[in-house]
């Protein structure tokens, strides 16, 4: 359902994406593992088309993403298309982005309201039922300071699924955290991927990648190096730049 292909990125003359191809299905959960620097971060941002692409394309569902095909050639879409199209793709970053002004509640309803429309009743109900699944029913009106950033996480994790996306994207969600937060995030995101949501998770966890990928892949110097089921990236790889990367995070 998430089709990338022959995707090229480059920052003048720094070329961070050197041709990516990756496949991922719907319900399933694709890891991906990388040092710092070989593309990511550029990868998940080229997904959701908050970077343009100098080559190649990504589409989700045979929609393409950010582009439009007229006279065999590709033209960028308008930024009012690219907001629809960005609805149904979550993202949870790092550093949580909440807004500090607005309550947990107030947080999760805000996009589902203005971006769709949806009654706010109905947003509000949806919200607490979001809540309740990430552990924080009681937390509906603290507000994002009054919670520890394994908490703030949780919120931002059910702010992106308020949208219904039908993918959720993630950029390293547990690394901004106290070590003793971690485990309370990675359980809402296993817990997720146990009910079919589909995931593209940039993190350095390796155990979570064993217990709840489908699919891990490598990434290197702006390609996929390696992928395939965790069995084979984490145990057997074959590729020396792989088997490199694992000696120094395992
Ligand atoms: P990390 O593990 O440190 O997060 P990453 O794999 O996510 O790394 P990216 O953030 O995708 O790596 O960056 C890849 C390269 O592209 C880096 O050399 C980075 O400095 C460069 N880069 C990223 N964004 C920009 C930008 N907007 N302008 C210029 N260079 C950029
Ligand atoms: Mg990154």
């Amino acid at each position: 359902m998430v089709d990338v292909r022959g995707v090229h990125k480059s920052f003048g003359r720094l070329e961070v994406l050197r041709g990516v191809d990756l496949q991922v299905e719907a319900g399933s959960v694709t890891v991906i593992l990388g040092p710092s620097g070989s593309g990511k971060s550029t990868l998940l941002r080229a997904i959701n088309h908050l970077e343009k692409l100098n080559r190649g394309y990504v589409s989700i569902d045979g929609e393409l993403i950010g582009y439009r095909r007229a006279g065999g050639k590709l033209h960028e879409l308008k930024e009012r298309e690219v907001l629809r199209q960005r609805t149904h793709i979550g993202f949870v970053f790092q550093n949580f982005n909440l807004f500090p002004h607005l309550t947990v509640v107030e947080n999760i309803v805000e996009a589902p309201v203005s971006a769709l429309r949806r009654p706010k009743a109905e947003a509000r109900a949806h919200a607490l039922e979001l809540l309740a699944r990430v552990g924080l029913a009681d937390k509906a009106d603290a507000y994002p300071r009054q919670l520890s950033g394994g908490q703030q996480q949780r919120v931002a994790i059910a702010r992106a699924l308020a949208l219904e996306p039908k993918v959720l994207l993630f950029d390293e969600p547990t690394s901004a955290l106290d070590p003793e937060l971690v485990g309370e995030v990675l359980d809402v995101i296993k817990d997720l991927a146990r009910t079919g949501t589909t995931m593209i998770v940039v993190t350095h966890e390796i155990g979570f990648a064993r217990e709840a990928a489908d699919t891990v892949v490598f990434m290197d110097g702006g390609v996929v190096v390696e992928q395939g089921p965790p069995a084979a990236v984490l145990d057997d790889p074959q590729h020396e730049r792989t088997r490199a990367f694992l000696s120094k995070v395992l």
